[in-house]
């Protein structure tokens, strides 16, 4: 196996088991016997020693400043068995927390089996939806992995029995990559008609559509479960914006809730499509839903030009900043659109406002949201700090794995 030397003194986050070694760390690398060309290929395991030759732990080779995600501390080798093991410790926790139902469950049959570092397998995402478990790898090591993968859940996951992989829009693209970036790895059931378009998940009591192949993420945004439910007890009797709704979520709640109006608002035309099939599925008689596909931003100024208010808003943007050096710019962001917001709400009304960037901190998000009620002069207070589920768990020892906050504001 190739083998990774650590400079000295290098190897002390890696004994508190925080998973990732960077190329900065690094003093030499020992080639195994059958590589081709000069360094690691992208994705292979690879063996990690400190500079006195102790055993650090075995990972995935990566090109860029992350050198190696880590799978397993303190080994020379990958344990057999590891993906099965690691599967099956994911599955462990997500019933010990009751989120596992059997796929016919008309409660809920939707939930998150693995996320990231948060259950130790750094790169990989996978999402089971009924019937249908969705891999998505954010490293080339998840990706050359994923067959392994794909076994270790049928093997250990009762419920499931389809596997699709959608990474196309989630690997590094650093070193030509091998395979097929998605479609679907198995298909043992096809009643669920999972390869056909027709297929419904169900979160909470509630219906959705999945689609698979056209969807953003695996599909469907699991991590904002319990607050969609929070929306529902404050819905009734409001009028209620949900800006950024992709396919609907807090706006089945609210309907759900008894929300005298909701407006559904999504840049995506294919996204608010997919709200009108949600609503009609759920509510078939609903005739106080609106779906518009436009710019938040110019939305907003529309809705406020035209002397349009709200009693509830929701916020969800997608990440406003990727990378740490796009922090500023995602503030200013922050601020601009929940000042707009703020604006709206009647006095008395409720706005729930989050931020997935996993760079903008807890406290940043709150000062970018301060700021932007000071700037439009209304009196605020904090009702509910929100943040991921449980099926989203951070790692003690990788707190980066915190993106997910929410804050439900209280306007005077
Ligand atoms: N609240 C949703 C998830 C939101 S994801 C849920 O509960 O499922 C963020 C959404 O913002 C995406 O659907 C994306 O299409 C949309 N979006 C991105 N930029 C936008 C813009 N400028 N205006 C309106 N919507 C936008």
């Amino acid at each position: 196996m190739t083998t990774v030397y650590l400079k000295p003194h290098k190897e002390e986050s890696l004994k508190r088991f925080h998973p990732w070694v960077f190329s900065g760390a690094i003093a030499r690398v020992v080639l195994d016997a059958h590589h081709k060309g000069d360094a690691p290929e992208e994705g292979k395991i690879v063996a990690v020693y400190s500079a006195s030759k102790e055993p650090l732990g075995v990972g995935h080779w990566q090109i860029g400043s992350i050198a190696v995600r880590i799978l397993a501390f303190g080994v020379e080798e990958l344990p057999k068995d590891f993906w099965q093991e690691r599967i099956k410790a994911a599955y462990q926790v997500r019933e010990a927390l009751g989120l596992i139902h059997n796929a016919q469950c008309t409660i809920n049959n939707t939930f998150r089996l693995v996320h990231g570092e948060g259950d130790f397998l750094p790169g990989l995402i996978v999402d089971v939806y009924a019937e249908t478990a969705v891999i998505q790898a954010h490293s080339v090591g998840m990706h050359v992995s994923r067959k392994e993968i794909a076994e270790a859940i049928l093997a250990e996951v009762p419920q499931v029995k389809n596997i699709y992989y959608k990474s196309d829009d989630t690997l590094p693209f650093k070193a030509p990559i091998e395979g097929e970036k998605t479609g679907w790895i198995k298909v043992q059931n096809d009643d669920v008609q999972c390869t056909k378009d027709e297929f419904w998940s169900i979160e909470n009591g509630l219906q959705f559509r999945i689609d698979w192949l056209r969807g953003q993420k695996t599909g469907f945004f699991i991590d904002q479960r319990e607050n969609r439910a929070l929306v529902e007890r404050y819905a009734k009797d409001k009028d209620v914006l949900n800006m950024f709704c992709y396919t609907g979520g807090f706006s089945l709640y609210a309907l759900r809730g008894g929300a005298k109006s909701v407006d559904s608002v999504d840049v995506s035309q294919k996204a608010i499509d997919l709200v009108n099939i949600n609503v009609a599925k759920n509510f078939p008689k609903a005739a106080n839903h609106t779906a518009v596909a436009a710019d938040a931003f110019e939305y907003l100024s529309k809705q406020k030009s035209e002397g349009r208010t709200f009693d509830l808003i929701i916020l969800d943007p997608p990440a406003f900043a990727k990378h740490r050096d796009a922090v500023k710019n995602a503030l200013r962001g922050y601020q601009r659109i929940n000042a707009k917001a703020i604006e709206m709400i009647r006095p008395g009304g409720i706005l729930f406002t989050f931020s997935c960037s996993q760079a903008v901190d807890k406290e940043a998000f709150r000062l970018a949201v301060f700021s932007a009620a000071a700037q439009v002069g209304r009196k605020v207070r904090i009702l509910h700090q929100l943040h991921q589920p449980q099926d989203h768990p951070i790692n003690i020892y990788h707190p980066e794995g915190e993106y997910l906050k929410g804050l439900v504001l209280y306007v005077e």
